[in-house]
């Protein structure tokens, strides 16, 4: 059964910087380099080296930097699902200074406008057993959609909402929401992870996992709270690890795996990608989460 992963797709452009520029300045950085990321596309290659069998939708434009994703991507899931555009292809900015804190700029044309139920088979595809991944790039009512429609298909929905829009989720529609601690205090205005994750199922969502950086994460799941430790590692780069989490997690509930345990071993692949840099760089490979998963 697949994990269909609905989100949006980019090129990063990462550029290393020995500080961050102030307004009007200009000045040179240490390297720059393209790659692929977007949040949808993170979570759906974590979890496909998972082992699950995953199906990508997201937009992609006409352009050369479509012709680049898809270059990139054709070794970790079948491309079928991938809408082409009209439009530039979406697009980030990173900088990166010297302290591995960053600056991200987003254009996202082609997941502001990718409507994964009108363009493509999500409708068709999504099955009983199958699980929906899904992030907070799209246009709300365009998630909502998605995420009932999965619920109506007796599939398990994981909605991580980042970035936030402030527009409202439908957290009926979702058996699992995953927020790091910023975002779990944006959303429901409680500073207490637990008490934050406990609004949340409040709100609908069967069970709530509060991610807590280094100090690994909250799950609240039937009324009862988890504290999972994180790994300890030499931390490179942190960019990405929400991603690298949700999208393992995803993968090893498809496994039949509790909550639990897929949180756990999400903080494990999570530790991994932490101590290297980059995003989708830093995903562990398929050998390193077998080992994980084993
Ligand atoms: P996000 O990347 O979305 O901001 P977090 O910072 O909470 O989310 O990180 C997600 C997960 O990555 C954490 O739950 C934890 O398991 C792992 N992680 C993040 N930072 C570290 C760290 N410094 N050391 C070990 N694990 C980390």
């Amino acid at each position: 059964m697949p994990v269909h992963v609905v989100g949006n797709v980019c090129v990063d452009t990462t550029f290393r910087v020995d500080r961050f520029p102030q307004p009007g300045e200009t000045f040179n950085a240490r390297s720059h380099m393209d790659g692929v990321g977007g949040k949808g596309a993170n979570q759906a290659v974590a979890a496909a080296r998972t082992g699950a069998d995953v199906r990508f939708f997201a937009a992609v434009g006409t352009d050369p930097a479509a012709a680049f994703i898809r270059e990139r991507l054709k070794n970790e899931f079948d491309l079928r699902q991938l809408s082409a555009k009209p439009l530039p292809s979406d697009r980030s900015t990173i900088l990166v200074n010297q302290d591995g804190e960053n600056l991200i700029v987003s254009g996202i044309d082609c997941a502001a406008d990718f409507d994964p139920l009108r363009e493509t088979g999500l409708l068709n595809l999504i099955a009983h057993g199958d699980i929906l991944v899904m992030q907070g790039n799209l246009k709300s009512t365009v998630t909502n959609a998605c995420l009932r429609a999965a619920k109506a298909a007796s599939a398990t929905t994981i909605l991580n909402p980042s970035p936030l829009s402030g527009e409202a989720l439908d957290l009926a529609a979702v058996d699992v929401v995953i927020v790091n601690q910023g975002e779990a205090f944006e959303t429901t205005g409680k500073p207490d992870p637990e008490d934050a994750a406990r609004d949340l199922v409040r709100r609908g969502a069967k069970a709530a996992i509060v991610t807590l950086g280094a100090a690994g994460c909250l799950l609240l799941e039937d009324g009862a709270v988890d504290l999972i430790p994180a790994v300890k590692v030499a931390v490179v780069d942190t960019s990405g690890a929400g991603d690298i989490f949700c999208g393992c997690l995803a993968g090893c509930l498809m496994k039949g795996w509790r909550l639990a345990q897929s949180a756990r071993t999400a903080v494990a692949a999570a530790a991994l990608a932490v101590g290297r840099r980059g995003t989708l760089e830093a995903c562990p490979s398929r050998v390193e989460l077998e080992k994980l998963m084993n």
